[in-house]
């Protein structure tokens, strides 16, 4: 009798672990896809506003379309890899000069922040 309600208690735990981990792949699921959402939304916003600028560009200071296309492909080189992405390397602590990743605002080694002064690190 006592196995068989220990065995009673062990399946309702199982199907408890079960019902848990369904729950939580859900809850992950469903975190993943706001996060596209709202990723998708700051992308689009992105792009509309750089559309803005650039027409206003070409169409206030005759930028040619060419002289765009030729700074692209200057920017996306400057990381030394033709790939259509800006990817800065790793940033050095002013204060331990030790390199850091460019994910990193504080550095790894010794706390130090890093200055923000140029948006654009890369160029
Ligand atoms: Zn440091």
């Amino acid at each position: 009798m006592t196995n068989f309600l220990w065995d009673l208690y062990q399946h309702q735990q199982i199907r408890d672990a079960k019902a848990d981990a369904r729950a939580a792949a859900e809850s992950v699921g469903a975190r993943a896809d706001r996060e596209m959402d709202r990723l998708r939304d700051r992308v689009d916003s992105l792009t509309l506003t750089n559309l803005a600028m650039w027409t206003l560009l070409r169409d206030k200071l005759g930028v040619k379309d060419e002289e765009l296309e030729k700074r692209v492909r200057e920017l996306d080189l400057l990381d030394g890899v033709q790939d259509g992405k800006l990817s800065a390397g790793p940033w050095n602590c002013e204060k331990c000069k030790r390199p850091n990743s460019q994910r990193q605002r504080r550095c790894l080694y010794c706390g130090h922040e890093r200055a923000a002064s140029n948006p654009f690190p890369m160029v």
